[in-house]
């Protein structure tokens, strides 16, 4: 037995590694589809990460020449710290992001990590190091617990269990008529846009990155569910260090410092109380968002009236 045991051993071993390998190349290709330019640099060197301190120095972007997005923006996002970029839209906060993991370089000016311009490193190990919860995930058309585990998979079971737990999407599965093996996608299950953000928690949660980046959902989630999500956010960034692109405002309070952007410049800096009591821009997002929220929420208790 022990005889049979050992290549049978050996060849789901090599199963795992080709698979992640396919998903290595699937994603390489996914970003020559983004950007063939973006090559790396001869000789380039993996990253290592120390803290993961991530730094912009003066970064200058622009998708065409003659129309700039980003003018010079400099901030840092000190180890273990969460820092939130917000603004009006278009104003180039997932731009910001797709910089980072070097989906385009910057027309002049740095981004480091822990000191190594991603420029001069190789791709692969950037992202490796960062974790993305997207506003949208993809869901493969597999079981809900293979869209988990594809965080990580040499994962054991209880892991991918604990992370399910831990991104408050385990009860939804246990309900399930067959939990962890029911398919999702196109030929199975649909999700719910919150439930989809969960399952892509719960994947970041295994893959456990030393760096963040969550693109928040755009659409309005229901005030449960965006606490949920919240909760499940605040539970996979703590001691990572975490940029969140806020397209909203109500999950950026309790970041350590919070970057306004507009028209690509950072026009003001600093927590939440501090930037409320400036009165400035933020401070008027702050107010026509809640204003926003407030007339759903009346709408919303009309319709349950009537
Ligand atoms: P939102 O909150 O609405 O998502 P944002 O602040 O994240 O907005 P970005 O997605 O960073 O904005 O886009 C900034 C600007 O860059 C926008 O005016 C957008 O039209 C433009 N832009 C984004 N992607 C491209 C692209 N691939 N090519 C050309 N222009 C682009």
């Amino acid at each position: 037995l022990v005889q049979l045991y050992i290549p049978l051993n050996f060849m789901g071993m090599l199963y795992r590694e080709i698979k992640q390998a396919l998903i290595d190349i699937d994603d390489m290709f996914r970003i020559i589809e983004q950007n063939p330019e973006i090559q790396d640099k001869p000789g380039a060197k993996p990253l290592e990460i120390k803290q993961a301190v991530v730094r912009f120095e003066d970064v200058h972007f622009s998708y065409i020449p003659e129309r700039p997005i980003l003018k010079g923006v400099s901030f840092e996002v000190p180890a273990g710290h969460t820092v939130a970029i917000v603004g009006p839209s278009g104003a180039g906060k997932s731009t910001i992001s797709r910089l980072l993991f070097r989906f385009y370089e910057p027309t002049s000016g740095r981004i480091l990590i822990d000191g190594q311009n991603i420029a001069d490193i190789q791709q692969t190990s950037l992202r490796k190091v960062i974790g993305m919860v997207p506003q949208d995930t993809v869901l493969f058309n597999d079981t809900i617990g293979y869209n988990i585990q594809y965080g990580r998979w040499d994962a054991s079971p209880e892991e991918v269990r604990e992370a399910a737990r831990l991104a408050q999407i385990d009860r939804f599965i246990s309900n399930l008529p067959e939990g962890y093996d029911t398919p999702v996608g196109e030929r199975g299950l649909k999700l719910s846009g919150g439930e989809k953000q969960r399952v892509a928690i719960a994947r970041t949660i295994l893959k456990g990155p030393p760096i963040l980046v969550l693109d928040e959902a755009t659409s309005a989630l229901d005030t449960f569910t965006e606490k949920e999500i919240q909760d499940a956010l605040d539970r996979v960034s703590r001691g990572r260090t975490t940029l969140v692109i806020a397209h909203r405002l109500s999950t950026v309070i309790g970041a350590d410092e919070i970057i306004v952007l507009d028209h690509g410049r950072v026009v003001e800096r600093g927590n939440h109380t501090s930037l409320l009591a400036l009165g400035g821009v933020y401070a008027s997002m702050w107010n026509r968002q809640r204003e926003a929220d407030q007339a759903r929420e009346t709408l919303k208790r009309a319709e349950e009236e009537e």
